[in-house]
């Protein structure tokens, strides 16, 4: 990256007592050492804080691994950085509820890319109404992701299936394919519908399938 690179961020804030999944908990954010109590550590007018954070792995702006839904599957210290960074990627803007595979009209320009469906639906973000009535994809639509050889699917919605199906067919679909999947994103406005990369890389945790990115573009 040079300094003509322009970073967009894509990634809603963790903050103590936000829920970002109605009925998970929100996270709690509080200090394991205050800077008060750390002065008796160090040397006159040096401080520090160390924090504490308790909280689920579906937190915020978050990329979900294949173990998240398949035991078997690869954990976030298994994923290669390759599939989660500097990724050529595309943005599709749909006003449609459910995001279906006519929405997707060259397939074949999504092999290798991050393909990202812009909602809307992050204006929502902490109020009641991100919980119901959310945009999604469908069942089709993510075959023919998979099939074209999509490297990672990210929504700015509440979850990227349906939530009224129990199946979860996208989830099931994507991450039996190894397509990493980004939900709750935010600021999709902001990009081209093509020409820039995109980044979402989780922390590296063992046996472990969500973790929240700081999610972003580089135009
Ligand atoms: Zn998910």
């Amino acid at each position: 990256m040079d300094n003509q690179t322009t970073l967009i961020d894509l990634s809603h804030t963790v903050v103590h007592g936000l829920v970002t999944y109605k009925g998970l908990p929100a996270p709690v954010i509080c200090d394991y050492l205050s800077r008060e109590a750390s002065r008796k550590h160090y040397a006159q007018g040096t401080e520090f804080h160390i924090g504490k954070i308790e909280m689920v792995a579906n937190t915020g702006t978050y990329l979900d691994s294949p173990f998240h839904r398949y035991a078997d599957g690869k954990d976030l210290s298994q994923l290669n950085l390759s599939k989660l960074a500097n990724l050529p990627a595309v943005k599709l803007r749909t006003d449609k509820p459910a995001v279906d595979a006519s929405c997707f009209r060259s397939p074949g320009d999504l092999r290798g890319k991050a393909v990202l469906i812009e909602t809307g639906w992050s204006r929502h973000w902490n109020t009641a109404q991100y919980f119901e009535g959310h945009p999604f994809l469908t069942e089709d639509a993510a075959r023919i992701l998979s099939d074209c050889g999509a490297a990672l699917v990210g929504i700015d919605s509440y979850n990227i299936d349906d939530v009224e199906d129990l199946r979860r067919p996208v989830h099931s679909i994507l991450l039996g394919s190894e397509i990493p999947i980004v939900e709750h994103m935010t600021n999709l406005s902001e990009l081209p519908d093509e020409g820039f990369k995109f980044f979402a890389v989780p922390v590296k945790v063992s046996g472990f399938g969500t973790f929240p990115v700081r999610a972003f573009a580089a135009l």
